[in-house]
This record gives C-alpha cells, structure tokens and sequence, in this order.
C-alpha cells in the first residue's frame, strides 16, 4: 500500500473525492489504498463539539471501517489530541508505513487550513506527495460576481450558483472497487465516543442514503409549504449525516434530478436545492472572509453594540425556562435530542439576540455545544443572521414575536405539548401565552423578558450605530 486517504468531516465510501482519485490512480499503479482518520477529542472540545456530534462521528468511523473492510481496504486510527501533534504523527505512520501519496478532500475553516498545510509540508520534506481534492460543496469552485469578487448577498450568489451547477458533471463518485479479500475487523475502540440519540440517527451511511432516497421521492415536493411547521417530519434532518460527511451533496444532488425528473418538474425550482445552496453559500463566506472564524461579526460596525450579559436569563434560555412556550419548546428539543428545527432556530436566536440582547456568540457557542449537526458556518452564518450583524442578515428592526410565531407555525400547540407536557392540558390559544394563573398551576414560569420594551430597546440601540 502507497497511497494513503485521509478522512476528516467526509466518513463516507461513495462519492468522496479523495478515495475515489486515490483508488485510480493507485489501481493504475497496481497498488493499494488504506484509510485514515486522526481523533482529536481535545481539538474539537475546544471546537464546542457536543457529545451527540462526537456520538455519531464514532459510530460513523466503525461503520466505516467494516465498510472498508468488505472492500479489503484497511483504515487505521491514529489517536492524537490536538492539531498541533498531527504532522509528526502522520509523519511517522507515513514513513513506516512506507506510503508515497497522501490524499484528503480540503477543509475550509481557518484552523482545519493550518493544519492541512503544516501536515502537507512536513510530508513533503519526506517526499511524500499530497493530493488535495475538492471540498464538500455543491459547487466546489468559487462561485463569484463578474467584478471576481465574493457575493455578499444571498440571491446574486444563488443564480450564479445554479448557472455553474448546470455546467458541471454532478454525477457522485463511485466508491472504490474491492482491491483484495476482505478483512476482518473488530470494532475500534474509541474512548472519546459518547452516548447519543443513535434512535434518530443511526450510525451508518446507507441508513443515511436511504432516508435522502425516501425523502426525495415522498416529501421535497411538498416542502416548500411543510418545512416552516416543526411538528411536522417535513425537513430531510439529515443535516448530522451531511456535517459528518457520511452524506455527499452530490449525492442530495443526485436524488433531486431523480426526482425532479420522474415528475417532470425543473430541478432549478427545487426549494430544498435553494437551502442546500445556503450551505455552500455560508461555507464560501467562511473561505473568503476568515475574520468569520475569528469570532468577528461580518459588519464590523456592530461590534459597537454593547450586549447585556443576565446570567439567569442566559441560564433560563438553555434550559428551556424563559417563560415562551415556543422557545422553551425548542431548547428542550435541542437539549433532549441535540437536534432543533430550522423556524426554531431563528425563533430562538431572534429571541436571544434582540429580546434578551445576549451577544451572538454565546448563543453560538451553546448550540454548537449541544448539536448533532454542529457546523461551524452554517452555525455562525445562522446566528449571524439572527443578529442581523452577518451579511445578507435579517434587517435589525425585524424582531420575532415569539407569541406570534408560535401562533403562526405551531396553531394547535402540538410542538409545545411535545416538549412543554406541563402546558399539555392548555387549549391551543392559550397555549401560547399562558395566563398568570395558568402558569402558577402548570408550574411553569412567567416570561423572563417584556417583549415591546425589549424590541424597541433592540431597535434603539442598533438605531444608534447608524449615528456614530
Ligand atoms: P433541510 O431543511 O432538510 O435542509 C437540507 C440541508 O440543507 C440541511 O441538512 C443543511 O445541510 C442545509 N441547510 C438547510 N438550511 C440551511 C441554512 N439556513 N444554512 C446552511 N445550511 C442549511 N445547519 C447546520 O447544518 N449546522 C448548524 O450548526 C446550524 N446552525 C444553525 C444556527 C441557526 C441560528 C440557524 C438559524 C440555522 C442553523 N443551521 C445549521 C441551518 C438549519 O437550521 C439546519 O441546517 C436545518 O435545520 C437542518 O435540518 P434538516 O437537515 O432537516 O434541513
């Protein structure tokens, strides 16, 4: 074996670039490819990594490693802290292990880009070749304006997008043909490995491609109208597949032309095609502007603003005890499964970011410790968003009503009697805003923040920047 593959956020056989390349040309060569991933459970603690996400990243290695197995393709486990010991430690596994060609698909955040080109120049004074493939995007080129600029806004960015998408070959990659007997392999042991919610999400990457397969062909059709209503399965919640890699977008994209076509409607309408494209697009950002993992807001002005810092609102928010059936619903869910859905998700960060005027990154940093799906820029472009201080962010003097909003997308309740089950007794219109004496009997507490006061307090205060 000469050739050498290096998995990271990309715990998958199919349609991975780096395998399939390195399976070529080593076959070419009539030479053989082993896998290897690197755990660094110190790096991704510093990182926010949840324990869910950690969970399913170890299920998703052993997976793969009988996967691999089957195809007599051995993948080894080098355990390491932090990012720093890396190179010497591939180092040395290349060298006694006599590999010649290193391969990995590229990372785009600003520490996984330190760490690829430290390993890269330390095998190259070892003469160790490496080969960087494309990255896990969509469109793995840089999409960008006629001026070669990055766009800033969403909706240039997406006809841009879609135009190069049309161009290129979206067919996945195969996965690497069997290049000897099987092997035979025991599980690994990974001391890092949490317990998670493998209910929801089994570790496996065919249980993740069935889910894209049945998703496609009975619900993207249908939600555009669906996908706003967390009670309902509407959404594909296959983002923790998708942040891992155990999924490939061209895969996604695979099985939306499928379907599209069967029903002779136009992929480019494809409204979950659309939000497959915020994932590019918030990944591209990242790339282009580093300041974005620098905990820097993207409008540098708003870093004037000056946050309140309420430890028991902050403590009440995380546990889902702030008084607002909708948000309190939503960080229960989150909580309890690691998991929220994406009209929560701005319902919450609206409510931390202008109502209880909480800076962003800490409402960032609590999510990320606690998803399954925890990705740093769509996480940060998501709350960047909320806090209307990211590009193409909601207008500032947009504020969720929350009473509203669960109003709107959970009518009858439902979703609040789900993870509220105190309020489960209440009618579906007094679900929302409980009455003090409703409260006091379902025990549950009264609103930690006064809405209009709060929104025009918000409002006030980034109406001040302007003035500066
Ligand atoms: P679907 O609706 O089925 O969408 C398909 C896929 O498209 C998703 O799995 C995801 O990969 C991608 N996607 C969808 N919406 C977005 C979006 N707005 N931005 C970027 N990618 C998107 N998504 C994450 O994957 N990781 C995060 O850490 C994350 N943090 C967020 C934080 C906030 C404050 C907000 C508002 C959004 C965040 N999102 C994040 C985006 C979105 O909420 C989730 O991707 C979505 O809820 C996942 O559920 P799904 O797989 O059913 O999505």
């Amino acid at each position: 074996i000469t050739h050498l593959v290096w998995l990271r956020n990309d715990l998958r056989c199919q349609d991975n670039p780096a395998l399939h390349f390195a399976f070529l040309e080593a076959s070419s060569l009539q030479e053989g490819i082993a896998v290897l991933v690197t755990p660094t459970p110190k790096q991704w603690a510093k990182h926010n990594e949840s324990d869910a996400k950690t969970g399913l990243r170890a299920g998703l290695i052993n997976t793969l490693s009988s996967t691999l197995a089957q195809l007599g393709i051995p993948l080894h486990c080098l355990d390491t802290e932090t990012f720093e010991t890396l190179p010497e430690l591939i180092a040395q596994f290349c060298t006694s292990n006599n590999i010649k060609h290193f391969w990995f698909n590229r990372d785009l955040p600003i520490h996984e880009q330190q760490r690829d080109q430290a390993v890269c120049e330390t095998l190259k004074s070892l003469d160790i070749s490496c080969h960087v493939q494309a990255t896990d995007l969509i469109v793995p080129r840089d999409v960008l304006s006629q001026q070669g600029t990055p766009f800033k806004v969403f909706t240039p960015f997406f006809n841009r997008w879609i135009t190069l998408l049309a161009e290129q070959d979206i067919t996945p990659f195969p996965a690497p043909e069997k290049q000897a007997d099987a092997l035979t392999v025991k599980p690994l042991d990974l001391p890092w490995a949490k317990p998670y919610r493998d209910d929801l999400w089994p570790a496996d990457q065919d249980i993740a491609k069935q889910k894209l397969w049945q998703f496609c062909h009975h619900k993207e059709r249908h939600y555009k109208e669906s996908r706003d209503y967390p009670i309902e399965p509407a959404t594909s919640t296959l983002s923790p597949y998708l942040a891992l890699g155990a999924l490939g977008p061209r895969q996604c994209l695979e099985a939306i032309f499928y379907t599209c076509n069967q029903e002779e409607r136009r992929w480019q309408d494809s409204i979950w095609l659309k939000e497959l494209a915020w994932r590019d697009f918030y990944r591209q950002l990242m790339a282009h502007f580093p300041a974005l993992c620098m905990n820097r807001p993207f409008k540098p002005e708003t870093d004037a603003l000056i946050w309140r810092h309420n430890n028991a609102e902050f403590q009440a928010w995380c546990e889902g005890k702030t008084g607002f059936p909708i948000v309190d619903a939503a960080m229960r869910q989150l909580n309890q499964t690691g998991w929220m859905h994406n009209r929560l998700r701005m319902i919450v960060a609206s409510f931390f970011t202008k109502l209880m005027f909480a800076d962003w990154r800490k409402g960032e940093a609590y999510f990320m410790s606690k998803l399954i799906d925890g990705e740093f820029a769509a996480n940060n472009g998501g709350w960047q968003w909320s806090a209307s201080t990211g590009c193409d962010a909601a207008p500032y003097f947009r504020v969720f009503n929350p009473t509203r909003q669960s109003e709107t997308y959970d009518k009858n309740g439902d979703f609040i009697r789900r993870f509220v089950p105190e309020l489960s007794k209440l009618d579906a219109k007094s679900i929302h805003d409980p009455k003090p004496e409703q409260r006091k009997l379902c025990k549950y507490p009264a609103p930690i923040i006064d809405y209009k006061p709060a929104r025009l307090a918000a409002i006030a205060a980034f109406d001040e920047l302007k003035g500066r």
